[in-house]
């Protein structure tokens, strides 16, 4: 990686000083405002309990939720400071219900505070347009900045990219370098074979990803949804299955262009409707009946995709198969996850991008038998589409 880490910082730039660090604690609160999946709070401990131990004390910002940049007590981090203090016991951890106050600013100073959480920097009217004097003003809470939320680095806001030019110095969190490694080094210097995975609903979603992946990968397995935009273009009948008209022609011309790089499902598992999970058959791709829809790729296509990660060094994989939050039409996505399990014990770098790939992942127990299950959907994608993330390079350079 050719930014700074927080391991890269020197201990008279940590000892006694105030490590301000934007994570993403944008967890999901149940109906009684309780943490419910703590998976992101949990991503953030290696770059705290780091920080503590090298002497410094922990200013965290997060966003959380969608508020439209005033206060909402729904949104409020208070609840994520207790589950915050249960995962770091004997620490002292303390909320401070503002971010750009005086009250924030005077907390930071306590000496008797390990760990200070602010509140919802969604809360501030100049986070998401990138205000200049409030990212200014969040650097005076900090005599250094760490970045360690993968989840925004896609986003130039004034907690994450704005913040970054007026600290420094301003260096990548654990997590974050962890995130960029696995990512960067799969796209920059994959071991070979290197497979790319991709589903999920929509081609239009990911065409930039198919584009950019395209050249740098042997073989590229299409599931999801997007295989019958695909089918559609070879002239098939797809029955009522989501096909985006639009994409057709595009299609077309990807299947003449990347020959036998693109790995297509041979067979279909399909139903009346989704409502109708028992009605589920499996048929070959040229028999889709006319009034019913492909929700999963079939289970030969599954076999033959499992055989292929089984023998890669290098997967990503972004989208399931198919619908997997309904039975029978998960077992593609599952045979997807067990080939990358197998392959990950064969010594192959495997990578799971995309918050529902992600989630279906850790629903199936498997996301510690893959080398990275990526924690943030959207900027996995854009990474994975070449762009700049301006979260990331907004950080200070290696020497
Ligand atoms: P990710 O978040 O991993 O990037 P996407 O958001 O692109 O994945 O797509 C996930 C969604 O795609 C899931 O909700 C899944 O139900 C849906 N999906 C997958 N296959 C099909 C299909 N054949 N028909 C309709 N929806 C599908
Ligand atoms: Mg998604």
């Amino acid at each position: 990686m050719n930014k700074q880490s927080v391991k890269d910082l020197g201990d008279e730039q940590l000892r006694g000083r105030r490590a301000l660090v934007r994570v993403d604690f944008n967890v999901p609160l149940d109906a009684s405002g309780h943490v419910g999946d703590d998976t992101r709070i949990r991503a953030a401990l290696p770059t705290i309990e780091l920080l503590l131990s090298r002497g410094a004390r922990v200013i965290l910002l997060s966003h959380l939720g969608r508020p439209k940049g005033k206060p909402e007590s729904k949104y409020s981090l208070e609840p994520v400071s207790r589950r915050l203090a249960d995962l770091l016991p004997g620490k002292r951890v303390c909320f401070v219900p503002s971010t750009d106050s005086d009250e924030a600013m005077k907390a930071t100073h306590d000496e008797g505070t390990d760990v200070l959480l602010l509140e919802n920097t969604r809360f501030l009217g100049g986070e998401e347009t990138n205000d200049e004097r409030l990212a200014r003003s969040l650097a005076q809470l900090g005599d250094v900045f760490v970045n360690d939320a993968f989840g925004s680095a896609h986003r130039a806001h004034a907690s994450t990219e704005g913040v970054a030019r007026c600290l420094h110095p301003a260096v990548a969190g654990l997590l974050m370098e962890k995130e960029l490694e696995y990512l960067g080094r799969a796209i920059a210097n994959p071991q070979r074979p290197f497979v790319a995975v991709l589903g999920g609903a929509k081609i239009s979603g990911k065409i930039d990803v198919i584009e950019q992946m395209l050249p740098k990968v042997d073989q590229m397995i299409i599931g999801g949804a997007m295989a019958c935009t695909f089918f559609r273009a070879m002239g098939l009948e797809t029955g009522k299955s989501l096909v985006e008209e639009d994409r057709v022609e595009m299609a077309k011309q990807l299947l003449s262009r990347a020959g036998d790089k693109l790995v297509l499902p041979s067979d279909a598992r399909v139903a009346k409707s989704l409502d109708d999970p028992g009605s589920a058959t499996d048929v070959q791709r040229d028999a889709i009946p006319a009034d019913q829809a492909m929700f999963d790729i079939g289970p030969e296509s599954a076999a033959r995709f499992r055989a292929l990660l089984e023998s890669a060094k290098t997967v990503i994989w972004n989208g399931p198969m198919g619908v997997f939050e309904t039975k029978p039409f998960h077992e593609g996505t599952e045979a997807v996850a067990r080939g990358m399990e197998q392959a990950t014990k064969n010594g192959c770098t495997t990578v799971v991008g995309g918050g529902d790939s992600a989630a279906a992942v850790t629903e199936m127990g498997l996301d510690t038998a893959m080398s990275h299950v990526s924690t943030g959907g959207g900027a996995s994608l854009e990474f994975l589409e070449g762009r700049e993330l301006p979260g990331v390079t907004a950080l200070d350079d290696r020497a």
